[in-house]
C-alpha cells in the first residue's frame, strides 16, 4: 500500500507552475523525509496532495493504494486516510478544538452511527497528556491565540486522533524549542508502524535526529532531484543545496 505521486505538474490557479514533474512514493510503514530550500515547492506539494483548491494539477497523478485521488475533495481524501499537518495551521474562531476533532471522527462513521462521547474524551485526554497540551485546550477555538509551538503540537494531536494511513507533516518542527521538538517527535514516533506512511517535510536535519527517516529526498525547483538514505540529510546540513544544483544536468529554475 502506498501513496504514489506520479510525474506531477501543478501550478497556482492561473499562475506559475510550481511542481514540475515530481515523482515520489510513500509506502505504509516507512518515513520519507523531503528537504529543500525555501520556495522549492514543499508546501505546494503537501497542499496539492491534500486537495487544496488554490492549486491546479496540469498533468500526472496521485494514487492512494492504486486509486487516483485527483477527483476527490479534500474532505474525502481525509476520510480515505490522508492527513496534512500544515506549516501554518489555520485558526478557526468559534469552533472548539474538541468539537473540531470530534466532527472529523464522526464524519468517518457510517450514517446512523454515533461517536461514543465518554470514549472519545478518554482518548483525547490521553493523547493531550502525552503531547503535554493542557486540557483547557479542548474548549479553546482551534489554533486561535495558540503559540507557534502549541499549534504544532495541536496538529500532531489531530494526527494521533484521526489515525491516518498517510500523514504529511509540513515543517512540524519549525519554531519549536528543543523540548517541544522532542514532545512532537515522540508523538509522531509513537504513531509509527506498518499502517502509517509518513512524508516528513523539513528544513533542518535536527528533526531527523528524533524521527529517523528511512529515505531522504531533495526537492529542488519543483522536482525530486535526489534520493538517498538518512546520511543525505547530514550532508545537506553541512554543504547546503548548491552542490546538488551544480550537479544537475538541467538547470533548476529559481
Ligand atoms: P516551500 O514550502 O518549499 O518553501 P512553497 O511550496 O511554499 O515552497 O512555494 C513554492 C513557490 O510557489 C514559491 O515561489 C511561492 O511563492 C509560490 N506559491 C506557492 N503557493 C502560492 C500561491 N497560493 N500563490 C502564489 N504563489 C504561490
Ligand atoms: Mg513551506
Amino acid at each position: 500500500m502506498s501513496l504514489l505521486i506520479k510525474d506531477l505538474h501543478a501550478r497556482v490557479k492561473d499562475g506559475q507552475e510550481i511542481l514540475r514533474g515530481l515523482t515520489l512514493e510513500i509506502e505504509q510503514g516507512r518515513v520519507h523525509a523531503v528537504m529543500g530550500p525555501n520556495g522549492s515547492g514543499k508546501s505546494t506539494l503537501s497542499k496539492v496532495i491534500a486537495g487544496h483548491p488554490d492549486y491546479e494539477i496540469t498533468s500526472g497523478d496521485i494514487l492512494m493504494d492504486g486509486k487516483s485521488i485527483l477527483a476527490m475533495e479534500a474532505d474525502e481524501r481525509s476520510r480515505a486516510g490522508l492527513f496534512l499537518a500544515f506549516q501554518y495551521p489555520v485558526e478557526i474562531p468559534g469552533v472548539s478544538n474538541a468539537n473540531f476533532i470530534r466532527a472529523a471522527l464522526q464524519a468517518r462513521l457510517k450514517s446512523g452511527e454515533e461517536l461514543e462521547a465518554t470514549e472519545y474524551y478518554a482518548d483525547l485526554y490521553q493523547e493531550m497528556d502525552a503531547l503535554q497540551i493542557s486540557r483547557t485546550f479542548t474548549a479553546r477555538s482551534v489554533n486561535e491565540g495558540f503559540s507557534g509551538g502549541e499549534k504544532k503540537r495541536n496538529e500532531v494531536l489531530q494526527m494521533k486522533m484521526l489515525n491516518p494511513a498517510y500523514a504529511i507533516l509540513d515543517e512540524t518542527d519549525s519554531g519549536l524549542d528543543i523540548d517541544a521538538l522532542k514532545i512532537v517527535a515522540d508523538g509522531v514516533n509513537s504513531q509509527l508502524g506498518p499502517k502509517l506512511g509518513v512524508l516528513l517535510i523539513t528544513h533542518y536535519q535536527r528533526l531527523l535526529d528524533y524521527i529517523r527517516p528511512d529515505v531522504v529526498h531533495v526537492l529542488l525547483g519543483g522536482r525530486i532531484v535526489r534520493t538517498a538514505g538518512p546520511e543525505l540529510a547530514l550532508e545537506l546540513e553541512s554543504k547546503g543545496y548548491d552542490w546538488i544544483r551544480e550537479e544537475l544536468a538541467e538547470p533548476v529554475p529559481a
